[in-house]
């Protein structure tokens, strides 16, 4: 086969503990599966139901074994916020898949930031305007390494996020107001989950500011950590 241009580059996560990589698909994300923070962003979780978005894949800042990832300073916004997620790594296909058979479609489970350029985030909803740009631009997605399911088994760990040191996000993966499964089988109703896609399940109450110099540290109990250092912004 003969190419026009070069095919990009395969995003991966690392897989914990292993030489071999995660084959990146997709990144899906999850608004507001959290009721804590719907409130802290105007909404009504009892009448606002989580929301499904998504990120390009080449937006994945996969952690080195180490944990540890770089993240430019983002342009076109004075406003990037932290919002630490489980991510869910999907490893066999499957479409109107079933609560009680969905966690049988996961590889495995990883820490990661749905970084938000919030200042847009906020003036497109104000013009009900799509999130793309708020959401979906270069390294918005950094991720821990992936760790298998079954070195995982539990799903009533906490989830939390320092900034510098300083506790900014803290919950117990218990408060998601869809679990793990139901976030499966809803998205499944609407796209075909394929393996290597990614699942960003929303974030708890707490997102805040990220300045360039800060150094984040993301944890979910029994998972690979994640420490994103926020540099300066890249320049021309
Ligand atoms: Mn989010």
């Amino acid at each position: 086969m003969t190419w026009i241009l070069q095919p990009p580059p395969q995003p991966v996560l690392h897989v914990a503990g292993q030489s071999a990589f995660f084959a990146v698909r997709r990144i899906w994300c999850v608004g507001r599966n959290y009721a804590a923070h719907a409130r802290e962003m105007g909404a009504d979780p009892a009448r606002e139901p989580p929301v499904f978005f998504a990120k390009p894949a080449d937006a994945l800042v996969p952690a080195l074994q180490d944990g540890a990832v770089t993240v430019p300073y983002p342009p076109k916004t004075a406003n990037l916020h932290h919002e630490v997620e489980l991510v869910v790594a999907i490893g066999t296909r499957g479409v109107n898949i079933a609560a009680d058979k969905a966690l049988a479609h996961v590889f495995g489970y990883a820490v990661g930031l749905d970084l938000t350029r919030r200042d847009l985030q906020a003036a497109a909803k104000k013009l009900a305007q799509p999130w793309e740009m708020a959401k979906g631009f270069d390294a918005s997605a950094p991720c821990s390494a992936v760790l298998p399911a079954a070195e995982w088994p539990d799903h009533t760990a906490r989830i939390e996020l320092d900034v510098n040191g300083t506790r900014r996000q803290e919950a117990a993966l218990d408060d998601m107001i869809w679990s793990v499964a139901d976030v499966i089988a809803c998205l499944s109703q609407f796209v075909a989950l394929e393996p290597g896609d990614l699942i960003f399940t929303g974030t708890p109450e707490g997102v805040g500011p990220l300045l360039p110099g800060d150094v984040a540290v993301a944890s979910v109990t029994g998972l690979p950590e994640l420490t994103v250092r926020i540099a300066a912004a890249e320049a021309a």
